[in-house]
C-alpha cells in the first residue's frame, strides 16, 4: 500500500484482529520495541508468577514444591504446551537448557544415527554460536567429521550421500531470509541424512510444521518471539519415531528411566525425557509459561499476516523517506521469504542504531552494517513503525549520529 501519513497506520491499528495483545505486555513509556526478536518483551502476568514461583512456591513449600507445584515435570508439561506452536506432537518436546545445549545434544544424537558418514551440512553465515557448538562436538568425538558450509542458494546441492546430518536454521538471524523446511528436509532424507532445525527466529512468528515437514530434531528459543523471558529454558524436539532409539552425550540423572531407583549405571528412559540432564532452572521455566499461554490464545496465522504487513510497511517507509541517505535493504523483498525482520545496510549502522535507542527505538546491530529492526505482532503498533522511520529519518538528516557518544562499542550491540 501507499503510506503517505501516520493516520493511515492508525487505521490498520483499529481494524487489528490482534491489538488487544498489546495490553498484556509492559513496554516503558517512550520506547518503540524493535527488538522483540532478540529478547521479548515481558507479559504483565509474568511478574505475578515470578512473585509466586519465588514467595510462595519456593519461600513456603521448599523442596516439596517438586511435587506439589510441578516443578519436576515442568520441561514435559511445558513441552506438551508448545508442541502446537511448532507442529509437534505433545510428547516430542520438552523445554530445557539453553539453545545452544540442546543442539549439542540433538546433533550429537543425529551423527550417531548415520555411524559411517562424516559430514555435517551448515549454513555459514548463521548464527555463529550453531557452528561453534557443533565445531566443539565434532573436536570432542574426534572421529573425522567435518562441517561442509553453504549458503541458501548451494544448500540442496550441498546435501549429498556424504553428509550424515543437516544442522540448519529456519530463518536467517542478520537478513530475515526464510530457508524451505519441505524440501531441504526431503533432500536430507532423500540421501539418508537426518534432518536438525533450529527455529529461533521462526517460533511464535510464523507457523512452523515440524511434523508436516518429517523434521527429525530441532530446537528453539523460548525468549525471543514467544517472551518467555530473559535466558528462558529453550524448546528441544525429537520426532517420536526416534524415541528410544539415539544416544545423546549429556546423560544426567533427569534422562535416566528410573531417576529415584538411583541406579549406579545409565539407564535411559525411552521418551522425549531422554534430552533432559539435570535439575532445571525452575524460576524461569516457571515464567516462561506465561508467554506461551499468550502465544496459544493468538492466532499465528493472525500473526504472520501481521508481521509481512509490518514488514513491508517499514521497508517501503524506510525507502521512501531515507533512501537519500545510503541505506541498503538485505532482507528479502518478497514479504513470503522474510521472517519478522528487516535489516539495512549501512556503513555507520552502529552508531546510527545507537541514537535511535537515544530516542527510545530499541533495535540491535549485527557486524558488519546491519542495522537489525524485529517486529513482534503481538505488541507492536502499526503506528509504531511510521513513528521509528520517522525517528531514523531525523537521525539521519540532522546527523545526529555523528556524535562522538554513539562512536564508541557497547560490549553487547
Ligand atoms: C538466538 C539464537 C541462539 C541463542 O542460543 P543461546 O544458546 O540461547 O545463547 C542460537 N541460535 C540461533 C540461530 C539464534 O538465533
Amino acid at each position: 500500500m501507499a503510506v503517505k501519513a501516520r493516520t493511515d497506520l492508525e487505521a490498520l491499528d483499529r481494524t487489528d484482529p490482534l491489538s488487544g495483545f498489546r495490553n498484556e505486555f509492559f513496554l516503558p513509556e517512550g520506547v518503540i520495541y524493535l527488538n522483540g526478536n532478540s529478547l521479548g518483551a515481558m507479559p504483565l502476568a509474568a511478574a505475578e508468577r515470578a512473585k509466586r514461583v519465588v514467595e510462595h512456591e519456593w519461600a513456603r513449600g521448599l523442596i516439596g514444591s517438586m511435587n506439589s507445584a510441578g516443578w519436576y515435570t515442568l520441561p514435559t508439561t511445558l513441552g506438551r504446551k508448545i508442541a502446537p506452536i511448532v507442529g509437534a506432537g505433545p510428547n516430542e518436546v520438552v523445554l530445557t537448557d539453553a539453545t545452544g545445549i540442546n543442539l549439542y545434544k540433538v546433533v550429537a544424537a543425529a551423527l550417531k544415527m548415520q555411524p559411517d558418514r562424516r559430514v555435517v551440512v551448515m549454513e555459514g553465515s548463521n548464527f555463529p554460536t550453531n557452528n561453534y557448538m557443533v565445531q566443539g562436538l565434532l573436536e570432542q568425538l574426534d572421529k573425522g567429521h567435518t562441517i561442509r558450509f553453504a549458503e541458501a542458494d548451494g544448500m540442496l546441492d550441498a546435501i549429498d550421500e556424504d553428509v550424515a546430518a543437516i544442522c540448519i536454521t529456519h530463518v536467517h538471524y542478520k537478513t530475515g531470509n526464510i530457508l524451505d523446511m519441505a524440501a531441504i528436509t526431503a533432500k536430507a532424507h532423500a540421501v539418508g541424512a537426518a534432518a536438525v532445525w533450529d527455529l529461533c527466529h521462526s517460533a511464535g512468528a510464523m507457523p512452523v510444521d515440524l511434523n508436516g515437514c518429517n523434521v527429525d530434531f530441532a530446537v528453539a528459543c523460548t525468549y525471543k518471539y514467544i517472551n518467555g523471558g530473559p535466558g528462558a529454558p529453550a524448546l528441544l524436539y525429537v520426532a517420536e519415531r526416534h524415541h528410544g532409539k539415539y544416544t545423546q552425550p549429556l546423560t544426567g540423572w533427569y534422562g535416566h528411566a528410573a531417576p529415584f531407583e538411583f541406579e549406579r549405571d545409565y539407564r535411559p528412559v525411552g521418551d522425549i525425557r531422554q534430552m533432559l540432564s539435570g535439575t532445571q532452572p525452575t524460576a524461569s521455566l516457571s515464567i516462561a509459561e506465561i508467554g506461551i499461554d499468550i502465544m496459544l490464545r493468538a492466532d499465528i496465522h493472525q500473526i504472520r499476516e501481521k508481521s509481512m504487513r509490518m514488514t513491508d510497511l517499514f521497508i517501503e517507509l524506510v525507502e521512501q523517506r531515507c533512501a537519500q541517505f545510503g541505506v541498503e535493504l538485505v532482507s528479502p523483498r518478497d514479504a513470503r521469504q522474510r521472517g519478522s525482520q528487516v535489516s539495512f545496510l549501512n556503513d555507520d549502522g552502529y552508531p546510527i542504531v545507537r541514537a535511535l535507542h537515544d530516542r527510545g527505538v530499541i533495535c540491535d546491530y549485527r557486524a558488519p552494517g546491519n542495522m537489525r529492526f524485529g517486529f513482534a505482532p503481538l505488541y507492536l503498533r502499526y503506528a509504531d513503525v511510521w513513528d521509528a522511520v520517522d525517528h531514523l529519518h531525523d537521525i539521519l538528516a540532522s546527523e545526529a549520529w555523528k556524535e562522538d557518544r554513539y562512536q564508541v562499542r557497547a560490549a553487547v550491540t
